[in-house]
């Protein structure tokens, strides 16, 4: 390796945070302590779920994330690894890693796969670095194919993770047809991850098959792209009109709902509910009306909003728990407070 390189390397290291370089770090590094949300609260949410920040920002080849963009959150999964010594080096933002944690036990528990996290958070510069070595390695086609270009790739929001299993050690497509891998594809959606780049969606999202690559964007908009199994491009694209208190509120049913519409290429105007809600009492209610007319008939709308947002948290203020309407507006204070 030439000075050259390896002086960029030096540069980088000092520039960007050290647990950025968690996977290629020296067996003796000294890392930093890894963050933890406050008291375990959810990701902080500055801007909006679909902007930098958020958890259902896109990235990919066309719309790239700043080289200056790291979530200030990011925390260790308290999940297996393949080699002991990651386990430490491997991070999601805490949402993403809670879920993490109930996908990987719940592998276990249900089927007895024992699922390994390979790789998490990535920096922009690490992804410089990898993407430079394989345009060295194979040209730049070939590498633009195969590695994200710096920028494009997810796991630079620690919203990604790649994963393997005991009893398939690779990354590579054949881990769609292990077991394993099928459980993931057909499970993921319900801890809130999505699978991102399947074969038939290369066209639209830039990347071949990888059935490994899991990205978390929240439980209701996994069971609604699950449901849909469109790509993520396609999915963004019809919801990203929705009210915020609708992104972060609404069940995987309406969701799914207004989605698949719009994606069957229906003119599909909001309803006027959902558009002039203002108060929390408003909002909740404007929610369940605009699900009602897609909710399967063996379901109450209380259970389909229980089955996303289980345990909702305190609202800000003083609250008086008094009716039914109350309560709702409670559990879809969950989904409003940030
Ligand atoms: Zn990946």
């Amino acid at each position: 390796m030439c000075k050259k390189v390896l002086l960029l390397i030096m540069l980088l290291c000092l520039l960007a945070p050290a647990r950025g370089f968690a996977e290629f770090l020296p067996e003796d590094a000294v890392l930093p302590e890894p963050t933890e949300g406050p008291g375990g609260e959810s990701d902080a949410q500055q801007g909006g779920l679909l902007e930098e920040g958020g958890l259902l920002y896109l990235v990919n080849r066309e719309h790239k994330a700043r080289a200056a963009y790291q979530p200030a959150d990011l925390t260790v999964p308290k999940v297996a690894t393949r080699k002991k010594d990651m386990e430490q080096r491997i991070l999601l933002r805490p949402e993403a890693a809670r879920a993490l944690e109930e996908l990987f036990a719940a592998a276990k528990r249900e089927k007895k796969y024992v699922l390994y996290a390979v790789s998490g958070y990535r920096s922009y510069g690490i992804q410089q670095i990898l993407f430079n070595g394989k345009v060295k390695e194979v040209g730049k086609e070939r590498a633009m194919r195969t590695v994200a270009p710096p920028g494009t790739s997810e796991h630079q929001l620690g919203l990604a993770m790649d994963v393997q299993s005991s009893n398939f050690l690779n990354l590579d497509q054949n881990f769609g047809e292990t077991p394993e891998g099928k459980w993931v594809a057909e499970n993921a959606h319900r801890f809130g991850f999505i699978i991102r780049y399947k074969e038939e969606w290369r066209e639209i999202t830039g990347y071949a098959d990888e059935p490994w690559h899991i990205r978390y964007i929240g439980k209701a908009h996994a069971m609604a792209v699950h449901a849909l199994n469109v790509p993520y491009e396609k999915y963004v694209e019809a919801i990203s009109d929705l009210p915020e208190y609708v992104l972060s509120g609404a069940t995987d049913l309406l969701l799914a709902g207004i989605a698949r519409s719009r994606l069957a290429g229906e003119a599909s105007p909001l309803p006027e509910q959902l558009l002039n809600a203002n108060t929390r009492e408003e909002q909740a209610e404007a929610l369940r009306a605009a699900t009602l007319p897609y909710l399967p008939e063996d379901l109450t709308y209380e259970k389909a909003l229980w089955a996303i947002y289980p345990t909702p948290k305190p609202t800000a203020g003083p609250r008086v728990d008094e009716d039914e309407e109350t309560h709702l507006s409670v559990v879809s204070g969950h989904a409003v407070t940030p």
